[in-house]
């Protein structure tokens, strides 16, 4: 039997439905039950009510959230090793570092951040939101981490003060994109839309027709009249846009845009991890509840 279809069978057996990041492998995507961000893709494990396990193709923060959010389910990382670099830049020392300097300022935290950093925060945001979560707040100075880009952006959309924490916190498959790279392109293909991840430096934001996380990025193609998009994040968002807009074209911004991390999620794994219930995501109390407030809090505000 072929590993896809084992999968499927091993699947049905154990009430397991899986869940990928819009940034896995396609081979990975197309045996998911879900494609999505790590927000919409805990939401969905929220909804199924059957399953009993979650396999969670992603990186280490995103199956902590969906731990954190699904406490009765099982949550399996089929890679245990996916760890996201820049969730690793904001520890906890540096979060109680910030709170010192600045005791009466709220704490936005990405939610590319491990449970242990979510724990402190007063909200957490997503890509997409990050602005509404902003604007929300009765602040004008806002900590925020720990991508410093993203930090930058909502500066600019929000007109408030966002001091980022670390002070150079990055994404390093984001920091990968050039603006002359990507003008380049746009001399093969005048033509083209620039889609570009907030993740991504100012001077790409600066030459992008749109800014916006992942799951806007779907949207703006699927509702866009345009025929062919640049895109400026991780390749495997390519896959789900290629199979959700079969007639518009999709170019990379660079080639070399590969998480690394993400691509450690192979059907292999997926089997064995599901096979032998390996790599089971847990969240320790207390540390759990502060961090499911944080992220109950986000989506109260975004409803
Ligand atoms: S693409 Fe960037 S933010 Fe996402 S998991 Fe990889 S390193 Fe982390």
């Amino acid at each position: 039997m072929a590993l896809d279809e084992k999968i499927l069978q091993l699947k049905r057996e154990k009430k397991a439905i899986i869940l990928a990041h819009n940034y896995q492998r396609p081979e990975v995507q197309d045996i998911a039950d879900y494609v999505g961000d790590s927000i919409e893709l805990s939401r969905k494990a929220m909804e199924e009510k059957e399953a009993e396990i979650i396999v969670f193709a992603a990186v280490d923060f995103m199956a902590e959230s969906a731990a954190i959010l699904n406490p009765e389910k099982k949550v399996l990382l089929p890679s245990a090793g996916a760890r996201c670099p820049m969730a690793q830049m904001l520890t906890v020392d540096e979060i109680k570092r910030w709170r010192v300097l600045y005791p009466l300022v709220p704490l936005v935290l990405y939610v590319n951040t491990l449970a242990s950093a979510k724990a402190y925060c007063d909200v957490c945001c997503t890509s997409a939101n990050a602005v509404e979560v902003i604007n929300a707040l009765d602040a004008e100075t806002v900590l925020f981490g720990p991508d410093h880009n993203l930090a930058e952006y909502v500066q600019e959309k929000t007109g408030k003060t966002i001091i980022p924490i670390p002070e150079r916190g990055f994404c390093p498959t984001h920091l990968l994109f050039q603006p002359e790279e990507v003008q380049a392109l746009k001399a093969d293909y005048p033509d083209a839309v620039v889609m570009v991840h907030p993740e991504c430096t100012a001077e790409m934001r600066k030459i992008a027709d749109f800014v916006g996380s992942t799951s806007q990025m779907c949207q703006y193609a699927k509702k866009s009249n345009a025929e062919i998009f640049i895109v400026a994040t991780e390749e495997g968002l390519l896959h789900r846009l290629r199979r959700e807009n079969p007639s518009k074209r999709f170019v990379l911004a660079y080639e070399g845009a590969v998480c690394p991390n993400m691509k450690l999620n192979t059907l292999e794994r997926i089997y064995l991890s599901l096979r032998n219930e390996r790599h089971v995501v847990k969240v320790p109390e207390p540390i759990a509840s502060k961090a499911r407030k944080a992220l109950e809090k986000m989506f109260e505000i975004t409803h």
